[in-house]
């Protein structure tokens, strides 16, 4: 018995067996772009682990987070314990640039140019950066613009005399046919209703660009419309109900805009769960040594029974340890006429941070129609799970840039933090908190 025990908790590296594991730094030659780094592991609470002679703090489960500070060039390591001794070189990088990145800079045309949008789901953004919570619409193929200047890898983009913005030039084709800016004309607006979704079409005769925002009333703007005053036509749609997703995009000419109501019945809404990452993508490593895929996986498995459980549709992204791109999950959910799409993440922490101050859960979302529900499943999770308060955030994150249905993202903790990594490995925790999430999303219904 006592043998078998000696065995389990031997981690071998090279020839020697130590008591103690080291999960990151992932190798004992590391590159390391701040001016801090840490090893992440786990040992026998007993083992005397040291790091450069000084006692690495461990909680009572043997994980640690030790940060160490470096210096520019080579920093030497030597980690070890009554067994034996392992030597990390973390060899801090030197920029010898010197140099200033200058921003690009706004370059008007003298003539504007006739482009069209060159692939689906392409962003136009209120300003010229790619990234942050700057987008005003995802354009399908084919819309016709018109671009009065360059911003290094944007184009400007006229909507009207007043409105500017800006899509990315590998979204644009610049064509020489004038036809494309011309006006289009808006015939009429028609509303229909089936029983999950109202639909709005605007009857135009070509594509045109438009942005849609988000609020009571929900609003629409058309531009390019001909006869309407600044070329602009603006359609506001007084909501009784609360958002639970929403589409628009062209059907041949006309725009539809397609807005859920109200779920009528718990058994009507459908639910994609995400497990993030999986297959040759691990995600974070636990100081206990496991990998982010797998505690995703068993927390989303755990969290489909509880809403099954409730009469709720539940669609999985993957079931299994497999790849599975980003935006093929998106497209799973809105295949599946998901109302939630809620993807299950552990968290980490880059270099430079000190993993023992960062614990808990906190909550993505892009779009304000989802802040309510990254709101509940928040407070739900400190509550029941007993994760720390990590916040709610507004990030761009491709899981949460969806509007077909309401979008958010867990990061249920850390694994990289000890005490974190000890719940996150607990399936008594993982269950909690698939309890927690499902009693969220019954309350958000
Ligand atoms: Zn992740």
């Amino acid at each position: 018995m006592k043998k078998f025990f000696v065995l389990l908790t031997c981690f071998f590296i090279g020839n020697s067996c130590f008591s103690f594991e080291i999960v990151y730094p992932k190798s004992t030659k590391a590159l390391v772009n701040a001016d801090s780094t840490f090893f992440i592991g786990n040992s026998g609470p007993d083992s005397g682990l040291k790091i450069n002679g000084n006692s690495v703090k461990m909680n009572k489960s043997g994980a640690f987070a030790y940060v160490v500070n470096l210096k520019p060039g080579d920093n030497i390591f030597d980690v070890e314990d009554k067994n034996g001794k392992q030597t990390y070189v973390v060899t801090r990088k030197i920029s010898n640039c010197g140099c200033t990145i200058s921003s690009p800079k706004f370059v008007k045309y003298n003539v504007v140019k006739n482009a069209v949008v060159s692939k689906d789901n392409s962003p136009m953004r209120e300003t010229p950066i790619d990234g942050g919570i700057n987008r005003l619409s995802h354009f399908q193929k084919d819309i016709p613009l018109v671009v009065d200047g360059e911003n290094g890898d944007f184009y400007r983009v006229i909507l009207n005399d007043n409105s500017k913005a800006w899509l990315a030039k590998r979204d644009v084709t610049i064509v020489d046919d004038n036809s494309f800016s011309t006006p289009a004309t808006l015939s009429y607006i028609e509303h229909k209703e089936d029983k999950d979704f109202d639909y709005y079409i605007f009857a135009t005769n070509k594509k045109v660009p438009y942005v849609i925002k988000e609020g009571n009333p929900f609003v629409v703007t058309l531009y390019n419309i001909e006869y309407a005053e600044d070329m602009t036509h603006t359609f506001e749609i007084p909501l009784n109900h609360k958002l639970y997703g929403y589409s628009g995009s062209f059907e041949k000419d006309k725009f539809v805009l397609k807005i859920r109501k109200a779920p009528r019945d718990i058994k009507n809404v459908k639910v994609t769960i995400d497990a993030g990452h999986g297959g040759s993508e691990y995600g974070a490593i636990s100081c206990h040594n496991i990998k982010e895929k797998d505690i995703n996986l068993a927390i989303s498995k755990y969290l489909a029974q509880e809403l099954r459980s409730l009469g709720i549709h539940v669609v999985m992204t993957r079931d299994s340890d497999q790849d599975v791109g980003l935006q093929e999950r998106v497209n799973i959910a809105n295949k599946n006429d998901a109302t939630i799409l809620i993807s299950i993440h552990g968290n980490a922490l880059p270099d430079g941070a000190d993993p023992n101050s960062f614990r808990g859960t906190s909550v993505y979302y892009y779009y304000p129609q989802a802040k309510f529900l990254a709101e509940n499943v928040l407070s739900s999770l400190n509550k029941i799970a007993g994760t720390q308060n990590d916040k709610v955030r507004q990030g761009s994150l491709a899981l949460v840039r969806n509007t077909n249905a309401l979008s958010i993202l867990v990061e249920v903790g850390y694994l990289i933090n000890p005490d974190d990594s000890d719940l996150l490995k607990s399936s008594e925790f993982q269950k909690k908190c698939a309890k927690a999430i499902a009693k969220a999303i019954r309350d958000s219904l």
